[in-house]
């Protein structure tokens, strides 16, 4: 497709003026080395923890008694922990790590919902020197199994109310020794490894000694969905904070008063580069809500909190633009400076709304889990484009090339990558090395997206060009849906597409063809549906099920997604010689 097809918004609601003289000079002055000096080294360009720089740094300096952590629960109920406080919560944590046995490049998961313990044992993980695999508390068992299975977890923190997922699939996990139960429980049964959280860290040193973890030792991993296989573990370096740090102030504006609320979950990369990482590595006061989405709920943390920087989801958006003009009224949200958006599309539309509400524009800006920091974004002081992902953040280097690796002129249509080098690139797919080498080609990261840029260093977003899907901001891999699909005993086999939607970007649709003796019925559509949601994820199962007599497939036997999803949209067929049948 070239750029005389590409749809562009009006801008007519926005002055659009790219400060493209300050944006030039911003990026030219800067440089990684720069962005170094402003953090915390054991040992500069050898040696530095994430966790002794986002805490125990503002705990043993000025900032000791401003609050890092002000959690709300679902209830409405509140804790506040100041930086010292959480130096000590997390050196317990640490402690608690150490005495069960945790060491050094250990990767130890948290299965939790958002409670303090998730974040203070996100850091206790880092100071030990461990990796921490955040999960959503959401996923079902297979998920939990999967990514338990393929890091080859030790030990997980989970709750009482989210255990029974864990113990389904527990016998097939023989490198998990360890389960950290958090909050009220029953008596922790030491057979199964269990021990009590609450009970270890009350009797625990609120001393430490941080590990000295080198710029190369893993941090974080998250597992992230492709079209084939398993999701996968992109594993991130303590190296990485060097760009998190940078891009927090750069991308959210984030400034010494901020109260800052980030909505993203911890089980996506978003919730844990900023919404740890990226504000408490500045000292940033951030706000944590444990409950769901509800329009007049979130506007009222707003007021009542006085957030000032906001960094949320399109879905998000859309929500609460269909909870309509009445609701924000009621609030008043004058405390907002920079609201930043990611995931998916933001549409111009979102933009357009938002701008009276709240008085500015929303940024959209684009990453991704493999990036693991802002790469391209809408600005301040640049002006927002509505549509537009905005220009590259300073140290970054995208581009849009052609299949062989060539740099396409702006205009042009193509893969969307980036020059290898910046600090949180990630450092592989754990296991999976050549799945992690394949992603590079001539000198450039691929994303997996297409993009266009236009004459003024503006991206576009496309497309995936893969079949991943992204509903509400999760990438979903249709195969995972479509195994889960397949273990349902009326299912002979199944086909998984991304079906655009209004609100969500794109909803699950499956295709699925019954087994002899199975009659199709809503009934049974509801079944499988419940199946995979409690099997994978709230946020995976099929909205939708179609049911087909067979799937059409390559002669190799691959189903054929893309054909599907044609049908489906009734777009063209494109090249169907290798098809078998229907
Ligand atoms: P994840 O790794 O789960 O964070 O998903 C990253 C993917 O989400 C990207 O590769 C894009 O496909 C999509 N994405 C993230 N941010 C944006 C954005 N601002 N506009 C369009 N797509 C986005």
């Amino acid at each position: 497709m070239g750029a005389e097809a590409i749809h562009k918004p009006a801008l007519d609601q926005f002055s659009v003026q790219p400060i493209i003289g300050d944006y030039e000079e911003t990026c030219k002055d800067f440089d990684w080395e720069t962005a170094k000096d402003a953090l915390d080294w054991f040992e500069r360009d050898q040696s530095i923890n994430i966790a002794h720089n986002c805490i125990d740094r503002h705990a043993n300096g000025k900032l000791a008694d401003k609050v890092g952590l002000h959690w709300i629960g679902g209830d409405g109920s509140e804790k506040i922990y100041t930086f010292k406080q959480l130096k000590e919560e997390t050196n317990r944590c640490a402690n608690l790590l150490k005495q069960i046995g945790i060491a050094k490049g250990d990767r130890v998961f948290l299965f939790l919902n958002r409670i303090p313990e998730l974040y203070i044992g996100t850091m206790a993980i880092l100071k030990v020197g461990a990796v921490a695999g955040p999960l959503f508390s959401a996923f079902g068992p297979d998920a939990i199994k999967d990514r338990l299975e393929d890091s080859g977890a030790v030990a997980i923190f989970t709750e009482a109310s989210l255990k029974s997922r864990l113990e389904d699939v527990r016998s097939e996990l023989p490198d998990l020794k360890h389960v950290i139960l958090c909050g009220e429980h029953d008596a922790p049964d030491a057979a199964k490894g269990e021990v009590s959280y609450n009970e270890i860290t009350a009797a625990a040193s609120p001393e430490f000694e941080v590990e000295r973890t080198s710029i190369d030792d893993y941090s974080i991993m998250h597992y992230t969905s492709g079209t084939t296989g398993k999701p996968k573990g992109a594993v991130h370096r303590h190296n990485s904070i060097i760009s998190q740090k940078s891009t927090a102030q750069f991308a959210l504006d984030l400034q010494d008063n901020d109260i800052y609320w980030c909505t993203a979950d911890p089980g996506w990369v978003t919730g844990t580069s900023y919404g740890m990482i990226g504000p408490w590595s500045n000292g940033i006061t951030q706000l944590v809500y444990a409950g769901g989405f509800d329009p007049d709920t979130w506007y009222g943390i707003i007021e009542k909190h006085q957030v000032t920087v906001w960094y949320t989801a399109p879905t998000a958006i859309r929500m609460l633009m269909k909870a309509g003009d009445e609701v924000p009224k009621k609030y008043d949200m004058t405390c907002l400076r920079h609201i930043c958006s990611v995931g998916e599309p933001l549409n111009p539309e979102a933009i357009v709304w938002g701008k009276p509400i709240f008085n500015q524009a929303i940024h959209d800006n684009w990453w991704q889990t493999e990036t693991g920091c802002i790469m391209i974004a809408n600005y301040p002081p640049m002006e927002v484009r509505p549509g537009s992902m905005g220009r590259p953040i300073p140290g970054i280097q995208p581009g849009i090339i052609d299949d062989e690796g060539n740099e396409m002129p702006p205009g042009q249509e193509g893969n969307l990558a980036v020059r290898p080098g910046w600090p949180s690139m990630f450092q592989t797919y754990w296991n999976k090395q050549s799945m992690y080498d394949s992603r590079f080609q001539n000198g450039w990261y691929l994303t997996g997206d297409r993009a266009y840029k236009d004459e003024d260093g503006y991206y576009w977003f496309i497309g995936r060009s893969d079949d991943v899907i992204n509903t509400a901001g999760h990438l979903v891999g249709p195969f995972e849906v479509e195994s889960a699909l397949v273990e349902h005993p009326a299912v002979a086999e199944a086909g998984v597409i991304g079906k655009p939607d209004k609100e969500r970007m794109e909803i699950v649709k499956a295709f699925v063809a019954l087994k002899d003796g199975h009659e199709t019925s809503d009934e049974l559509k509801e079944e499988i549906r419940l199946f995979v949601r409690n099997r994978l994820a709230a946020h995976a199962y099929p909205r939708e099920i179609q049911f087909v007599d067979s799937l059409p497939k390559t002669r190799s036997g691959k189903i054929m997604r893309r054909l599907l999803k044609a049908r489906d949209q009734g777009l063209p067929e494109g090249d169907t010689s290798t098809l078998e049948e229907f």
